[in-house]
């Protein structure tokens, strides 16, 4: 059994852990620690304090549920984690059908999304192989060893790697399984189901939907009655906008229905439906043109915006026709055998049904509509936005309460929120409706790395709204020319801008910038840029990443070198804040949160523009040897870094 010592903060957060805690049945802990600091690990702790039969941790992305996995692993935490990737990566009969399609010439997906694909497991021949029957089902292996194979490979292997690691492992349990068939999710299903009915201590990882969704219904499939739990909330902030429930409809999603359906007709062309394919396609034409036309009289780019009442009217009706067409080819969805089958048709069907009944409730011309929702439908609202090619028709949630709240009945038992950017107690009581118990705030505790800090004051550089104008993009771009060309260290000089328009306003006038640049919407596989950032840090390059606040650059990757042994290295060695990362004022769906949240307008943004602020300038410490210069380039920052807690155990600050 690995040993390990609690690094002196986290015994001082344990010791102050109030005692009548462990005696309340589900207290709400908020626990708000730098990255790098150790904070998963005292997460862990602490839930391990009450007792439960299982920790649930949930993540914003797969890549985040190695940190769990990791540290679980390597301080011989005794509940076994056990990490739950989507079914669409385990599924061979899918892997078998997209294989298929590319030898014949298809796309690489077989047709399908991953949004698009249903997987019944219930009719699959691998299902329940760990199972023997004896009046009964009957595990075939002890379950020490079946939970020590798949708590001991890591999750963010690529899925060959990561199969092929399970069945070596469980090759030595059962000769069999070096030829015989197996699905890996259905094994993780089945031990998580045992471990929980033996009352064996296990830590299940998961995404947000596991818990906050209604698509997965897996963990609670696996708890059954009586399990109890401790739910952990890594990088809580992200609780303020629960994007995956986003329902849109899209330009190109309105494209792939009609290439589906030409598709299966193509296959089986005498089929009843296909002589109804002309229709939809011209259908399909005319919403296209009127979505792209409407959404491109709006200034929505890369913003949302509420759609006119006519608008969303015209919108929604010309979708449910096109609905009442697609209807009928559906048949090719439903019907047929075998696990896997498209849902392509279903899937839009189920889109515009969700908008339809939204609309109808919206405009009280429903009754009985609440049997319908899983949350509350008011605080849904529709907005129309725009991308380089896209034009789309949104509804989300902008007030997340009921959503946390709906999650929070369901997973009842301690929660543990955890961010280096968490919240303050009464913005987590007020906007998400949680009772906070214990709220530990250690940044003053723990400082992680080397962090330097230039203001610049005197400069006149903002990104004010009432002074962003094309002479500001064009001293942002020459500061930050300046900062990369006169800095030797290598890595990767991470550029945060407001706003996406303000990144293309200021990266136009570094277009000749002699060091590779790479922005923020460009990139559409992620771990390829931290590859390319790899390289050119090993070699002793540069890399200026133009990151949007809050978009995939600052919150969906991790520029890192791994150095072994759990250890690793930032390799991003400059954070350039050209401006301050408020919230843009002028998105419809900005104002509609801020006023859901019973927050008055500039305590929002304030708790907003720190969160997004420090959510940057994180990127760069990942662990206590990192070393990184912070640019804030807002005179308003003069201000704000004091207030925001940025200048608090910076090795030195400079006003410039
Ligand atoms: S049990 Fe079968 S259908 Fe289900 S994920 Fe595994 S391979 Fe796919």
């Amino acid at each position: 059994m690995p040993t390990f010592e609690l690094r002196e903060w986290q015994r001082d957060v344990l010791g102050s852990m109030p005692r009548d805690l462990l005696g309340m049945g589900a207290p709400v802990i908020g626990v708000k620690a730098p990255t790098g600091s150790g904070k998963t690990l005292l997460a862990l702790r602490i839930a391990e304090k009450f007792k439960p039969n299982v920790v649930i941790a949930v993540v914003r992305t797969w890549t985040e549920m190695a940190r769990f996995w990791e540290d679980a692993r390597r301080f011989g935490y005794k509940y076994k984690p056990l990490a739950f990737f989507a079914k669409t990566e385990h599924c061979l009969e899918l892997r078998r059908r997209r294989k298929a399609s590319a030898s014949v010439g298809g796309d690489e997906g077989g047709g399908l999304e991953e949004d698009e694909v249903d997987v019944r497991c219930d009719e699959c021949s691998l299902r329940n192989n760990l199972y023997e029957e004896h009046g009964g089902f009957v595990l075939k292996y002890p379950l020490d060893g079946l939970l020590s194979v798949y708590s001991s490979v890591n999750p963010n292997l690529r899925y060959p790697e990561y199969r092929r690691l399970v069945r070596d492992r469980l090759s030595l349990i059962d000769p069999e399984y070096r030829t015989g068939g197996f699905c890996t999710y259905d094994h993780l299903r089945t031990i998580a189901k045992e471990a929980v009915r033996s009352g064996t201590p296990i830590l299940l990882i998961g995404t947000y939907p596991y818990v906050f969704g209604p698509p997965s219904i897996l963990f609670r499939n696996i708890l059954g009655g009586g399990a109890r739990i401790v739910v952990i909330i890594d990088e809580a902030h992200n609780l303020d906008t629960l994007d995956f429930l986003e329902r849109s409809i899209s330009n190109a999603r309105l494209e792939r229905l009609v290439s589906t359906c030409e598709k299966y007709c193509s296959k089986e062309p005498g089929r009843e439906p296909c002589s109804g394919l002309d229709r939809l396609r011209r259908l399909v034409n005319t919403v296209e043109e009127r979505l792209v036309r409407i959404v491109g009289s709006y200034d929505a780019e890369r913003t949302f915006k509420h759609p006119k009442p006519g608008h969303l009217w015209e919108l929604v009706s010309l979708l449910s026709l096109v609905r009442d067409e697609a209807v009928k080819f559906t048949e090719f969805e439903t019907g047929g055998s075998g696990p896997v089958r498209g849902r392509t048709v279903l899937s839009f069907i189920d889109t515009v049904d969700f908008m339809v009944r939204l609309y109808e409730f919206k405009a009280r011309c429903r009754v009985g509509v609440d049997s319908y929702w899983d949350y509350d439908p008011s605080v849904w609202g529709f907005y129309i936005t725009r991308g380089e090619r896209s034009a789309r028709l949104v509804a989300k949630p902008f007030a997340v309460k009921p959503i946390i709240q709906y999650a929070w009945a369901r997973f009842n038992g301690p929660w543990i929120l955890m961010s280096g950017t968490l919240p303050g107690r009464q913005y987590i009581e007020k906007v998400w409706g949680l009772n906070v118990s214990w709220y530990v705030d250690a940044s003053d505790m723990v400082h992680i790395g080397r962090r330097k800090v230039v203001i610049s004051v005197r400069e006149g550089l903002t990104s004010s709204f009432s002074e962003r104008s094309e002479e500001m993009f064009r001293k942002y771009a020459d500061k930050i020319r300046w900062i990369v060309l006169n800095h030797s260290e290598p890595g990767v000089y991470l550029v945060v801008y407001p706003s996406y328009k303000m990144m293309k306003g200021v990266t136009w006038y570094l277009a000749d910038l002699p060091v590779p640049q790479r922005r923020e919407g460009e990139v559409r596989h992620l771990p390829d840029l931290v590859e390319e950032a790899l390289r050119l840090y090993t070699s002793g390059g540069k890399l200026v990443v133009h990151a949007v606040s809050g978009g995939r650059f600052t919150e969906g990757v991790e520029f890192v070198r791994r150095l072994g042994d759990g250890k690793v290295e930032s390799l991003v060695k400059h954070v350039i804040l050209a401006g301050v990362p408020f919230p843009n004022v002028g998105d419809d769906f900005v104002q509609d949160r801020v006023l859901a949240s019973g927050l008055d307008e500039w305590e929002w943004f304030n708790v907003h523009g720190w969160m997004n602020t420090v959510q940057a300038i994180g990127r760069a410490f990942r662990s206590e040897d990192d070393e990184a210069t912070i640019w804030l380039l807002d005179y308003r920052f003069d201000h704000l870094a004091d207030n925001w807690g940025i200048t608090r155990g910076a090795v030195w600050v400079r006003r410039e």
